[in-house]
């Protein structure tokens, strides 16, 4: 014959809906009787209907969104990309490794074939590097210095990665058209990159 189990006993908690001690007859008795229980369900219910209402306002929100605000995500995800990989690399057009702030900070990501000319490389890693405000925000506004910034911009990439990469990011690049879905991915894409670098570096 087998021994009767040992009654379990446990040990008393707070009743998660009134909040009165009581003594749990099962294991993760979290209320402390039939009404506190429906009370509770009922609460648990409700908080799930206004998280679920929230989700589908947010979704709403984003579906109203111009598919600029996407381009806009995706960029500064990709932006901050650059900026995290070529910490420590000096502007590829002053060559300073300390540059002046300017607006605050030091550095922009600069792209050497600029998006608003050849936008189907704004998302391509070889023609975008950290490069230093004073050089980034100086371009179009003097067009002498901007000549200069862009061409020490290029001497430096031949010489970093040779004239293959410049010839190649100058030549003709096929048009590219984004959806809102691909923009979206994009920026998580280069948000996980850039936490993914950070967390290496810190490490
Ligand atoms: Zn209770
Ligand atoms: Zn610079």
């Amino acid at each position: 014959m087998r021994k009767p189990a040992k009654a379990k006993t446990y040990k008393p908690k707070e009743c998660a809906q009134c909040g009165k001690t009581f003594t749990p007859t099962r294991h993760l008795q979290k209320v402390c009787g039939p009404r506190c229980a429906i009370d509770y369900q009922r609460a648990a219910k409700a908080l799930l209907a206004e998280r679920d209402r929230k989700t589908k306002l947010k979704m709403r929100k984003k579906e109203l969104q111009p598919r600029g605000y996407f381009l806009k995500k995706a960029q500064t995800a990709f932006n901050a990309f650059i900026r995290e990989r070529d910490e420590g690399k000096p502007c590829p057009s002053c060559g300073k490794y300390h540059p002046p702030k300017v607006f605050g900070g030091q550095w922009d990501c600069g792209h050497y074939m600029g998006v608003g000319a050849r936008p189907e490389l704004r998302f391509e890693e070889k023609n975008a590097y950290r490069q230093c405000k004073a050089c980034n925000g100086g371009a179009g506004r003097f067009a002498a210095k901007n000549k200069t910034v862009h061409e020490s911009y290029r001497s430096t990439l031949i010489e970093w990665y040779g004239p293959e990469l410049v010839d190649w990011l100058e030549g003709p690049h096929e048009a590219k058209h984004y959806s809102r879905e691909e923009l979206e991915k994009i920026a998580a894409h280069y948000r996980r990159k850039t936490r993914e670098l950070k967390k290496e570096r810190a490490a």
